[in-house]
């Protein structure tokens, strides 16, 4: 492919986030640069061949709901789906897949080049170009220092451009860990990126340094699987996105197996600790607690006689399974011997050994909402490199860099979602406002409105601005219309009509319900455990009624009527705290507030607000350190 030498973004990295970001902006008019080292490694899945999970899932509704691809990439390569945690409330339901990890990537890599306005460089960003003289402040009225202006590569390419988003996932300055051995690079069998770090650091970025591990690959045909438990899928298999396939799913569906660890893998496992890397202190950086390395597990959990390893096919007809729970830096013997004291792993060969990668990330304080860097203007950062963990939370944050460096080259406002509108809210805001120093990662429990930022409803919170940025098509937004009127009318028939005893009681006594003696409401019927609106939709006595026939076809809505009347009390609640909550994102803070004026602030907030310039007094609710009297005191000096 020829390529030009200017462009108005540069994306750098085509990982996770690097995807969404030129795909973005590319669909909004700009023309974008994806550099990447590797062509071929477009979308790979560093780790676990899977998409969503509990918190993730609802990332990816909404990247979808959005106009993003993660969702319609999942729902092609996807071999197994499940909806989790379907036993409890619907706010934690989250989607989740196991995909074809090549699949994937040619999937990744078909959409990209067959994007107008994406031209990919295959070569490495060495060094970012920058004006000295930044005219201008960001959002919350920090001055630039610089503006960007390019990038250099290490084949010497010089390309100009307004904006550079930088998604470089585990590659900065990277290192990986096994045993004794540390060798430089991202990710087995590919190279680590240098230059770019140390560039960023001569304008004044501040760096750390964060760690990541992954578990080996297994030889499939060395595995004995009948002494394992099958895990399998959904019989009726949910996609990711909100479009309407005629032929999902696509591809075969397979099951994935359940085995265990037990005390004689912990037993060797504990022979390999003292070459192990985290524990000799090797490792200096700082990995996720959450997804511990099965040493850390066997460490700091040393009461537990057996950990879950679950089996899961890294492609659909392929040699190789991932070890779900076996994350390791261990010798790779030591791997091995271990592996083999589990059933059904006696006799299994490593295709791949387990490892941890340290690399350089780039803390949160640096940038703003929009994820534009606050030293220079037009430079973006998104996905691992701003401290995140995951392919979902990576993909999020390149579609908001994407929206935000095209806007801004628009001379359009910024695009911030807010955390009672969805997970990428409470993501982005969390990414600022708290300035995590360890890998971070989405769970529902990080939603202080999960009720309402459901996995089921991301179109109705989201949609209407995927389609105001152009991500979005006319047809998904006419679907969206008529759902939306729907539900309405589904909502407003349930809370307004009766049902007789007569039409009711049968299906009442079916179901071990109390029967009626008298016309009940609709929705307090639906309210009950034990009935589900299908029961109602059911009911031949409904027969002829337009609205009900409509609610059998369209189970989304129906769906989302039998939330809403059933949850109505704590969705009433999250309402009103949202309401409270609004209030105070309402009350700006000057951009040029001084908060050294106030004597009675605590020397952390103090620092902390002057760093983080909130906008509003919401936002400085959250930041980290910035305790009750101190917003009263800002509060009070603000009123004069
Ligand atoms: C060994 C390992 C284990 C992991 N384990 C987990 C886990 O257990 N749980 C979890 O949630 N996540 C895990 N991850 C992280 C997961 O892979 C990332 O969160 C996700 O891929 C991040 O997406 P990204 O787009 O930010 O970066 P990546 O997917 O890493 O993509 C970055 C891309 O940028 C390219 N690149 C980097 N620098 C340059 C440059 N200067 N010039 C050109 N191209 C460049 C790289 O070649 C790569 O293609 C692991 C990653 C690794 C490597």
């Amino acid at each position: 492919m020829k390529n030009s030498d200017s462009y108005d973004i540069v994306v750098i990295g085509a990982g996770h986030a690097g995807i969404e970001a030129s795909f973005s902006a590319a669909r909004m008019g700009m023309s974008v640069g994806l550099v990447t080292m590797d062509v071929s490694s477009i979308g790979r899945m560093s780790c676990n061949p899977a998409i969503g999970g509990t918190a993730k899932g609802h990332l990816v509704r909404e990247i979808d709901a959005l106009g993003g691809v993660m969702g319609q990439l999942a729902d092609k390569t996807g071999i197994q789906f499940k909806m989790l945690n379907t036993s409890k409330g619907p706010a934690i339901w989250s989607p989740r897949c196991q995909s074809d990890k090549d699949l994937y990537s040619l999937e990744a890599i078909k959409l990209i080049t067959g994007q107008e306005n994406i031209e990919i460089i295959q070569d490495m960003a060495k060094e970012l170009i920058v004006n000295d003289n930044a005219p201008g402040s960001d959002i919350n009225g920090n001055n630039y220092r610089y503006s960007v202006k390019g990038i250099k590569t290490e084949t010497g390419r010089q390309i100009n451009c307004s904006s550079v988003i930088i998604t470089s996932g585990t590659f900065l300055n990277a290192v990986m860990h096994t045993g004794k051995s540390n060798i430089e690079g991202g990710r087995l069998g590919e190279k680590s990126a240098t230059g770019l770090s140390q560039c960023m650091l001569g304008l004044g970025f501040e760096t750390g340094r964060l760690k990541t591990g992954t578990p080996p690959r297994l030889f499939k045909e060395t595995i004995d699987f009948s002494v394992t438990e099958i895990q399998k899928g959904d019989d009726d298999p949910k996609p990711f996105s909100h479009k309407k396939y005629i032929d999902f799913p696509f591809q075969r569906q397979i099951d994935c197996f359940l085995t265990h660890t037990n005390e004689k893998t912990h037993e060797i496992l504990r022979t390999g600790f003292e070459d192990s890397p985290m524990f000799t202190g090797r490792i200096k950086g700082i990995g996720p607690r959450y997804c511990p390395s099965i040493e850390d597990k066997i460490s700091r959990f040393s009461d537990k006689p057996r950990h879950q390893i679950f089996l899961e096919p890294e492609t659909l007809d392929g040699e190789t399974i991932y070890m779900n729970g076996f994350s390791t830096s261990l010798p790779v013997d030591v791997q091995e011997k271990a592996a083999r004291t589990i059933p059904g792993l006696e006799n299994v060969k490593l295709a791949k050994q387990g490892y941890a990668v340290e690399y350089d990330f780039f803390p949160t304080h640096q940038i703003n909402l929009t994820l534009e860097t606050k030293l220079v203007s037009g430079l973006y950062t998104a996905g691992q490199i701003n401290g995140t963990s995951g392919y979902e939370e990576a993909a999020a944050q390149g579609l908001m860099s994407g929206i935000n460096s095209a806007l801004k080259i628009k001379g359009s406002g910024p695009f911030i979602l807010k955390r009672s509108e969805a997970y990428i809210g409470v993501l982005i805001d969390d990414l600022i406002n708290k300035c995590p120093d360890e890998p971070y990662r989405m769970f529902t429990s990080c939603a202080e409105y999960r009720l309402i930022l459901r996995q089921d409803n991301a179109d109705r919170r989201l949609m209407k601005y995927g389609y105001e940025l152009g991500l979005i098509d006319n047809e998904m937004i006419k679907y969206l219309t008529e759902k939306t009127t729907l539900i309405t009318e589904g909502l407003n028939f349930f809370n307004k009509n009766t049902i007789s005893p007569k039409n009711l009681n049968g299906i009442l006594k079916s179901k071990n319900s109390s029967e009626l003696t008298q016309n009940e409401f609709l929705s307090n019927v639906i309210k009950r455990n034990e009935i589900s609106l299908r029961d109602i939709l059911e009911l031949e006595s409904y027969d002829e009624n337009e609205l009900i026939k409509n609610l059998r076809k369209n189970k989304d809505a129906a769906g989302q009527i039998e939330i809403e009347i059933k949850y109505k009390g704590y969705i009433d609640r999250q309402d009103e705290q949202i309401n409270y909550f609004m209030k105070n994102e309402a009350i700006r803070i000057p951009e040029d507030f001084k908060y050294e004026k106030i004597k009675s602030l605590s020397t952390e907030a103090l620092e902390k607000l002057k760093k983080i310039k909130p906008n509003s007094i919401g936002q400085a609710m959250r930041i980290s350190g910035v305790r009750p009297s101190d917003i009263s005191a800002v509060m009070i000096y603000m009123r004069g």
